[in-house]
């Protein structure tokens, strides 16, 4: 058989996501994460043949050597043959990007251009790319952007009430996130349930430790709750979410913080983590809540009002709501918060069957909704499937 694998790899501020995906079979060749990077103690933990491993890098030891030692493990264990092309997860595409592309020079100064938008993950992403092409200097790299999917908003959906020239001049506008994950689970939805695409109403909801719900009219994104930034929209981990923008000059004027102290706090301190005060984890959250900690109830409570408050929006610009996509860490494990996200979505028909509400977890998919009411179903998401096989396409094209 010919030649399968492709090496994706999601090169983050301080830490390298990777896995080789074989084509063919779908399944992961392996995986791994080189976390802590640039810090006291980096490594790489993997997984091969079913086996956990750990390699520990030198204090200080960034993307180049994480990706040096990531292509000598990678010839070790025999795989580098195997591979036909490198996928790169690159988080903003602004709107030079509708779609996957082919790494060139072009591209290269393009996602630099668009790192202004970006400023923590781009520059972390040009990383990656630029120690790949130097490791695997004969194999073509393919950028796969978040952004991309939600390229087909149109200026009502995607424009901020400011300034125009804002826009123009300076790129503000939404931009929206998580696309690989919308695209991934609404085309899959199209499959499992048999949907027509040129006549399906979708919302998905995304929620890891980011978390976003886009809707999708016919297999186009046209509308999503992130923005600018992932800031915007849902309550999430440890972001605020959407919050009045006067709190910014509120925080800045009457109590004195930095504008970087707002940043820290809108992204880092907010959430589940903020109003709960004890985590910004949902299943310490759930834990804590179960055992009667308010805070943490409160948590819950507000991330489930926002999230179905956000969803019923959707049906706007939807005109209705068909179908309701459940996934990432928390979609695709959490019963407790899909029940209480389903119960609030009552008025459009959305009746939960408790039974297979609970089957659906780790991992399984699974509609979750009685047979008469519009349907919700869980979907665990596979970016790097897409990012491969976005890859392998576009190396073969040419
Ligand atoms: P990321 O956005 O970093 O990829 P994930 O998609 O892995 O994150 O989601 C992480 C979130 O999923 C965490 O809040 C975690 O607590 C939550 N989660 C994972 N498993 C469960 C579970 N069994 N019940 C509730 N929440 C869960």
């Amino acid at each position: 058989m010919s030649s399968s694998h492709v090496l994706v790899l999601n090169c983050g501020s301080s830490s390298l996501k990777f896995a080789i995906i074989d084509i063919h079979s779908g399944s992961e060749v392996l995986s791994g994460l080189a976390e802590c990077l640039a810090e006291q103690q980096p490594l790489i933990k993997y997984k091969y043949d079913g086996e956990k491993q750990t390699i520990t890098l030198s204090a200080g030891d960034a993307h180049q050597v994480a990706i040096t030692r990531l292509v000598e493990l990678v010839k070790h264990l025999n795989l580098d043959k195997q591979l036909i092309a490198v996928g790169h997860r690159v988080v903003h595409g602004g709107e030079h990007f509708t779609h996957s592309v082919r790494i060139t020079p072009e591209v290269i100064e393009a996602i630099k251009q668009t790192s202004a938008l970006a400023p923590l993950h781009n520059p972390a992403n040009l990383l990656g790319i630029e120690a790949a092409q130097t490791a695997f200097a004969a194999l073509p790299q393919v950028a796969v952007f978040d952004t991309a999917f939600h390229q087909s908003m149109e200026p009502t959906a995607f424009l901020y009430a400011l300034p125009y020239s804002l826009y123009k001049e300076h790129g503000i506008r939404r931009y929206g996130f998580h696309g690989t994950s919308h695209y991934y689970v609404s085309t899959q939805a199209h499959k499992i349930l048999g949907l027509d695409k040129d006549n399906s109403r979708i919302v998905s909801a995304h929620l890891g430790n980011g978390c976003s719900v886009t809707a999708i009219k016919n297999g186009l994104s046209v509308d999503t709750s992130m923005g600018l930034t992932p800031l915007e929209g849902l309550m999430m981990g440890t972001r605020s979410g959407d919050i009045d923008p006067g709190i910014f000059a509120f925080l800045v004027n009457q109590l004195k913080y930095s504008p970087t102290q707002v940043d820290l706090l809108l992204n880092k301190q907010s959430g589940l983590l903020g109003i709960s005060e004890l985590s910004n984890d949902c299943r310490t959250i759930e834990e804590a809540a179960a055992q009667g900690h308010e805070q943490a109830q409160l948590a819950l409570d507000i991330f489930c009002y926002r999230l179905a408050k956000q969803i019923a929006a959707f049906a706007v610009p939807l005109g209705g709501l068909d179908t309701l996509i459940f996934t990432g860490g928390i979609g695709e494990n959490s019963d407790e918060i899909r029940r209480k996200v389903v119960s609030q979505l009552g008025f459009l028909g959305l009746t939960l069957d408790n039974e297979k509400n609970l089957a659906a977890r780790f991992g399984q998919l699974g509609i979750i909704t009685t047979t008469n009411s519009p349907c919700a179903v869980v979907i665990p998401t596979n970016e790097e499937w897409v990012i491969a096989t976005d890859a392998a396409t576009i190396a073969q094209e040419q």
